[in-house]
């Protein structure tokens, strides 16, 4: 589960689109995606 960053409704991972606010949501799924994010 993630939550959009421009309302806060918790979507589903593989949602494109925030039902509930109508923006783009797919960059929060890229950023978990992304290898190096873990900065040690
Ligand atoms: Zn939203």
């Amino acid at each position: 589960m993630v939550k959009c960053p421009h309302c806060g409704k918790e979507l589903t991972e593989n949602e494109m689109y925030c039902w509930n606010c109508e923006n783009d949501v797919s960059d929060i799924k890229n950023e978990r995606e992304k290898p190096g994010s873990e900065d040690s």
